[in-house]
């Protein structure tokens, strides 16, 4: 199985300012091309940590892909880094300064003196084209090990990746074992529920590997099989996925990227039902994360942000005695509001919203992150109490709006 290493090169990289979207989005690149990402080395712009690094990566991997540091200012080094790793001289390469010239001129600029130093790259290397912008990749073979650097700048990475890189290693890859992944999305069990009906599934060195992420609620269960060719392994992926199903029944909603929006979206349109959404503690996020899906206009009708009391009463025909007997936070309320929805939209499906986000507002045994959600659908109204805990503000809104999600898919997979 091909390894694969990346090197993140920049001062900016490892004090804060900048997070390292080119190694994770290379490391996604690569695994979809079934190359396992060995490492990621993230260095300063200094030549001696950067060579140190390139050392250590190129000892644990047979692709080596390094971004960051091709500018034309003093700070950027990494040309001088992999001659001197390489063991070879920078080479001036009149063409490529004649491209830079013309990539000015092109602009109406005039090309600075500094830019020169863009046209310089190690001996004996391969150039890499960038079409959006002045630095120049290079590329090449060490050891066995072949590498190839682009620039920092992500538009010019990834341009660069997918017109000159991503060929070259797809043909070093072709022919040896793979790995072929897939994800089973879960909602509505924890994580060491699932861990629980899993039994040993998830143990270590078992081939398909299975690893858990979870986040607001959702529960993630990526399967990672390594097989002779693809072939193999998706019968092995599609063999763990059936057993899972099984295993875990209506906790799991959706394969790789559907997300909880979209499959709601897909069972509206399966069951040709309209909704409409009447939330306040979520803020509009629901009708946000409903309408994210394109097409979505084709059951989505509307929604309400009743924020206040007033609002829910204007707005919904809520009534007043009911907050005044119950509170706004309140199962009562949350039926009224999504039946009050209901009645003025002409909706098949209303969704209604109101807890308590924090960090303040809790009050009379009312703690915060308690959150009511109430599903009409046809006229019957299920509502369910959610106590999220003293969770951040935005932590409490996204698992309130999963959560109801949630709550619409099940009542319309039966
Ligand atoms: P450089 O090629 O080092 O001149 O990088 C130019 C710019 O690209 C930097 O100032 C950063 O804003 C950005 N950049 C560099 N490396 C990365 C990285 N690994 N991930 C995301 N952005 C980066
Ligand atoms: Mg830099």
């Amino acid at each position: 199985m091909k390894k694969a290493g990346i090197v993140s090169i920049g001062n900016e990289l490892l004090n804060g300012q900048t997070t390292d979207t080119n190694a994770s989005w290379l490391a996604g690149e690569l695994w979809g091309m079934g190359i396992v990402t060995a490492g990621v080395w993230t260095v300063p712009d200094e030549v001696s940590r950067i060579v140190q690094a390139l050392k250590t990566a190129a000892e644990q991997t047979d692709i080596l892909l390094v971004t960051g540091g091709l500018g034309p200012t003093d700070d950027d080094v990494t040309r001088q880094a992999m001659a001197a790793w390489l063991g070879v001289e920078l080479e001036f390469q009149p063409d490529w300064l004649e491209k830079l010239k013309a990539f000015f001129e092109d602009r109406g600029r005039k090309m600075a003196p500094r830019n020169r130093t863009q046209a310089y790259c190690p001996a004996g290397c391969e150039r890499l084209d960038n079409s959006v912008g002045t630095a120049p990749g290079f590329c090449g073979i060490a050891d066995g090990v072949f590498w190839a650097v682009m620039p920092g700048v992500p538009a010019e990475m990834t341009q660069m990746f997918n017109e000159h890189v991503m060929g070259r290693i797809r043909g070093l890859a072709e022919g040896g074992p793979v790995v072929v992944s897939g994800k089973l999305r879960c909602f509505g069990a924890s994580e060491s529920d699932i861990a629980q009906q899993m039994g040993d599934l998830m143990r270590r060195g078992r081939n398909p590997l299975i690893n858990c992420t979870c986040g607001s609620g959702e529960i993630v269960l990526h399967i990672v099989a390594t097989a002779a060719d693809k072939t193999e392994g998706m019968k092995m992926l599609q063999d763990d996925k059936h057993m899972l199903r099984e295993l875990l029944g209506d906790v799991i909603f959706g394969e790789d990227d559907s997300g909880l929006s979209l499959v709601v979206g897909q069972l509206l349109r399966q069951h040709k039902k309209t909704i409409v959404i009447a939330e306040s503690c979520t803020g509009g996020l629901l009708s946000k994360i409903l309408t994210d899906v394109p097409g979505s206009s084709e059951y989505m009708l509307a929604g309400w942000v009743t924020y206040s009391n007033e609002a829910k009463i204007s707005q919904l025909g809520v009534y007043e005695q009911l907050i005044r007997d119950f509170g706004a936070v309140s199962e009562p309320v949350a039926r009224a509001m999504a039946q009050g929805a209901a009645q003025k939209s002409g909706a098949d499906v209303a969704v209604s919203v109101t807890g308590i986000a924090g960090p303040g507002g809790a009050a009379g045994g009312k703690p915060v992150g308690l959150v009511y959600i109430g599903v009409l659908i046809d006229g019957v109204c299920d509502v369910k109490e959610c106590r999220f805990g003293a969770a951040s503000r935005e932590s409490i809104r996204m698992r309130a709006t999963l959560t109801a999600l949630n709550q619409v898919r099940l009542r319309l997979q039966i």
